[in-house]
């Protein structure tokens, strides 16, 4: 999965041209900075990448859900639809925003499922926030349909799936607005850093405002410049997007090592009967980052889980099993299902949509506690490559008989 594997010349080289000028700041110092825009550079290749007019660069993919929200003019008192199987921070920028978290199933894509958005859809949901999961899309095209004959805002957290697509359109693009992670752990690395992508140009105006406390970004005097809303600091800086400018020229590098990975990791799994594999609408839009697979009970996972550790596999690459995570999965997010917060929230005051002690998202839990995901590397040598084939099958013949 991560491009911090691929940290290089390339990286240094980008980031060198910021040190030179001294110009750390993403905005204005034009004679100062010698030519050098790394943030815009990096937007316009983020847009490209992914086919969209607009990118916005901002400090953190937790910051791009917000950013997005409110762009999106989701606030106080709006329920959201979300999954309960994602990274926490899809949830905190609801509940920072003023929104009402409402969580619905996921399916065997491990991303929300049609049924169960429309089973959590009431007179005040305003958004569904789609998170696709672990590198690889939802069932997009009836997500979006639904969207539209119920009227919701569809707003797609990418952060995991810079490089997925469907049919050919990338991750990000279906809804509204799409959002992208940049930090350590992610496809390509800024260090920090996230980017929000649309194709409706009042939209990018609001999220280019928004994100730098309602700046309109015209002319050159920024002590002057219009603040057509109240916004906050969400800006990335130069060093951030410069080595992300170099990490987005390796996509299709690492995009190509991980499919190339993942097909000889599939193909050592496959001679498991008990094993099933996450279902992927658009198999050549897998951006191939993790190898999901189910087995058919809670007990024999945790049984595979510990033979793969046995079998040293965790020495060469991260083992999940997210149903014991305490980031990604709900059943241990209890300061969240207490609502613990150090200052007063929307959802403090207003009606809870849900007890979220007590939801009841039996399909959810299922699909959770039976499910491994080994993380896909960039940089494995076919050695490398098949001396983990070779124990994960070792560990699956001593855990499954
Ligand atoms: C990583 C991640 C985020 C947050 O990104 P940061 O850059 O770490 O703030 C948001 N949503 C999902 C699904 C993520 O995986």
């Amino acid at each position: 999965m991560p491009g911090s594997e691929l940290f290089g010349a390339e990286e240094r080289k980008e980031v060198q041209d910021v040190l030179e000028t001294g110009v750390l700041f993403r905005y204005n110092h034009d004679a100062q900075r010698k030519g050098h825009w790394k943030t815009r550079e990096f937007e316009a290749a983020l847009a490209k990448f992914n086919g969209v007019q607009y990118a916005h660069a901002c400090s953190s993919g937790s910051t791009a859900v917000a950013i997005a929200m409110a762009a999106c003019g989701l606030g106080a008192g709006d329920e959201v639809i979300v999954p309960a199987f994602t990274y926490i921070a899809t949830i905190e920028g609801a509940l920072l925003g003023g929104a009402l978290p409402v969580f619905a199933e996921i399916d065997d894509t491990l991303c929300l499922s049609v049924e169960g958005i429309r089973k959590a859809i009431t007179p005040k949901t305003k958004a569904v926030v789609l998170v696709h999961m672990c590198g690889s899309m939802a069932n997009i095209e009836e997500i979006v349909a639904l969207c539209k004959e119920k009227n919701l805002v569809l707003l797609e957290d990418t952060a995991q799936a810079l490089g997925a697509s469907y049919k050919g359109r990338a991750a990000g693009t279906f809804g509204k607005v799409g959002c992208f992670s940049f930090d350590f752990f992610k496809i390509i690395t800024c260090g920090e850093g996230g980017g929000v992508i649309t194709n409706d140009k009042a939209l990018y105006h609001l999220i280019d405002q928004f994100s730098d406390h309602g700046h309109d970004h015209v002319g050159d005097n920024r002590g002057m410049e219009a603040h057509p809303i109240i916004g906050f600091n969400y800006r990335i800086g130069e060093m951030n997007s410069a080595v992300g400018l170099a990490q987005i020229r390796k996509i299709d590098y690492i995009l190509q090592q991980q499919r190339k990975h993942k097909k000889a990791m599939k193909a050592a799994l496959a001679k498991f009967p008990q094993v099933k594999f996450r279902q992927i609408p658009d198999e050549n839009g897998d951006s191939a980052t993790f190898m999901d697979f189910f087995l058919p009970d809670e007990a024999t996972t945790r049984k595979v889980v510990a033979a793969l550790k046995a079998e040293g596999v965790a020495n060469l690459t991260g083992i999940q099993y997210w149903y014991d995570n305490n980031y990604h999965y709900i059943r241990n997010w209890e300061h969240l299902k207490a609502l613990k917060s150090p200052a007063k929230m929307p959802i403090h005051l207003l009606e809870k949509p849900q007890d979220y002690n007590n939801l009841d998202l039996p399909i959810t839990e299922n699909l959770m506690s039976r499910l491994i995901s080994l993380v896909v590397k960039v940089a494995w040598t076919d050695e490398q490559l098949k001396e983990l084939t070779t124990k994960i099958e070792k560990a699956l013949t001593s855990a499954l008989g």
